[in-house]
């Protein structure tokens, strides 16, 4: 099948977090099974690839705010996978993708009208004729409500449209006049449209108005229909749970692969995990731990500083968990106030608490490949990638049983145990998880068995792609009953 697929990040070519690896590695999964992939998305100044070509250009397009001139490059991946970029030098090359010192852009919503705009036209104009158009978060979802209700007679009258939702939280949502700005038709503001508390939502838009939605794991798909992970679309979502459906992302093995992964100082393999003692000195000398460290436990956090994370629970905990025989080591940036806390904390702990604030998919790899446990504390977690990479690495996650962290790891309690998973969002609960955590190092027989099962667990991006082939497919059979009204 030919299938467009539009995301406002893509790895390895800009990426602030999991989305951009989903749309890495679920086009390659799917054109690798034959069909045709064409991934658009913007060209950001941090996209440097001597791969990538002109191709095509100056289109225009036209909005009440003025009219923009765009241009196309493309990169081709392999067979039947093709990215095109957007190149619109005012709106995508700044230092952010969405933000800068943590605000966002202020004509973000034009940026992203124009870029799901925009990626529809890219089709058009390399005579592209997808039968299914798979939109990604809020950034695309007014690409939905175009579908709906437009593009006759042209390549795009008859694609279907599918919305993933990688995280409900985002909810692209705007003040009100940004209706007439974007020329929005007003009567798609209501309850069953895009308004959300009387402002426009894009990703209430993109619900309203996809064919078939899904989401990034069962248990997600779940929560979000729910008023504690709804956030306010529980309804609205309950409402058309007959066509969601919640598919596990995948794993890029090719990238995360603990025996031939070039970040590493030694390789390790569940046969011989020697290699693992090496990369774990490395990673104490790295975030400036004593060496004798090594005896210990550690334990690793890599992730945004952002509430979703439960930084705030790890904080709470930190100083009660520091008192136990044990190295912590963080990576990771967001909220100033977490990158703040952390840094001061690290000053109290030198010689327990390791803390690098910034961005390093390097320093992530060897994270993972050095800890012996990995944490997240997660609020809500609608997939999450580090648990599965963690569980690759030999490092035993650490986990709060919610969205694909539920979905993904086995408690110890269990059968085919390969983590250890608790509940409540408490410093108590947290604390008891990582005592059982300290019981199972201690008893190494144990520990390998954990480590070794978690190592042979399979995430891989094949099951998840035949998942999204089924619902294409399934779309592409109703064609002819398309119809120009959302629900
Ligand atoms: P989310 O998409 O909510 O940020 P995921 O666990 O799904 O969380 O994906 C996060 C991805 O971003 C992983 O590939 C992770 O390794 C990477 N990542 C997050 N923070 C950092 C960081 N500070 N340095 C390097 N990689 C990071």
């Amino acid at each position: 099948m030919r299938v467009l697929f539009l995301a406002s990040e893509v790895a390895p070519f800009s990426k602030t977090g999991g989305l951009a690896d989903v749309a890495g590695a679920l086009p390659k999964a799917l054109s690798k099974r034959g069909h045709e992939l064409l991934v658009v998305t913007p060209l950001y100044s941090q996209v440097k690839d001597k791969a990538i070509q002109p191709a095509g250009g100056p289109f225009t397009l036209r909005f009440p705010f003025g009219e923009v001139e765009g241009w196309l490059r493309q990169a081709q991946l392999g067979r039947g996978h093709r990215v095109l970029f957007v190149d619109q030098p005012a709106f995508f090359q700044r230092p952010g993708l969405y933000q800068e010192d943590n605000r966002d852009y202020p004509d973000n919503h034009r940026r992203f009208a124009y870029f799901s705009i925009a990626a529809l036209a890219a089709a058009e104009l390399v005579k592209f004729t997808p039968e299914v158009v798979h939109l990604n978060d809020w950034q695309t979802g007014l690409a939905a409500v175009a579908l709906a209700r437009g593009y006759q007679g042209t390549r795009l009258s008859s694609a279907r449209s599918v919305f993933t939702i990688h995280n409900l939280a985002y909810q692209g949502a705007f003040p009100k006049l940004v209706m007439d700005e974007l020329g929005l038709p007003w009567e798609l503001f209501n309850p069953e449209g895009l308004e959300f508390y009387d402002r426009p939502s894009f990703l209430k838009a993109g619900i309203a108005f996809a064919d078939a939605l899904t989401t990034v794991s069962r248990r997600y798909a779940e929560e979000i229909q729910t008023a504690e992970g709804g956030w306010g679309l529980e309804g609205f979502l309950r409402d058309r749970r007959h066509k969601l459906r919640g598919i596990l992302n995948g794993a890029d093995y090719s990238e995360w692969d603990p025996q031939a992964d070039p970040y590493l100082p030694a390789r390790f393999s569940p046969k011989d995990l020697s290699g693992k003692e090496q990369c774990k000195k490395k990673l104490l000398e790295r975030f400036g731990l004593p060496a004798a460290a090594v005896a210990s436990p550690a334990f690793g956090l890599v992730g945004r500083l952002a509430d979703q994370k439960g930084i705030d629970l790890l904080l709470y905990s930190l100083p009660r968990l520091l008192e136990r025989e044990l190295t912590v080591t963080v990576l990771g940036s967001g909220e100033a106030r977490y990158e703040q806390a952390l840094r001061q904390l690290a000053a109290r702990y030198p010689r327990k608490l390791g803390v690098k604030i910034g961005f390093d998919p390097a320093l992530a790899h060897l994270l993972e490949a050095g800890s012996d446990f990995f944490l997240m504390p997660s609020r809500y977690e609608p997939c999450g990638l580090n648990q599965m990479y963690s569980l690759r690495y030999g490092a035993v996650p650490v986990v709060r049983r919610v969205g694909g962290l539920d979905d993904t790891v086995v408690d110890l309690k269990e059968k085919g145990a390969t983590g250890i998973k608790f509940g409540d969002y408490q410093p108590t609960a947290f604390l008891e998880a990582v005592d059982r955590a300290l019981g199972l190092y201690r008893d190494r027989r144990k520990l390998g068995e954990v480590r070794r099962r978690g190592m042979a667990e399979d995430f891989s991006w094949e099951a998840a792609a035949k998942q999204y082939e089924e619902i294409y497919q399934s779309l592409a059979a109703r064609e002819g009953e398309k119809m120009a009204k959302p629900g």
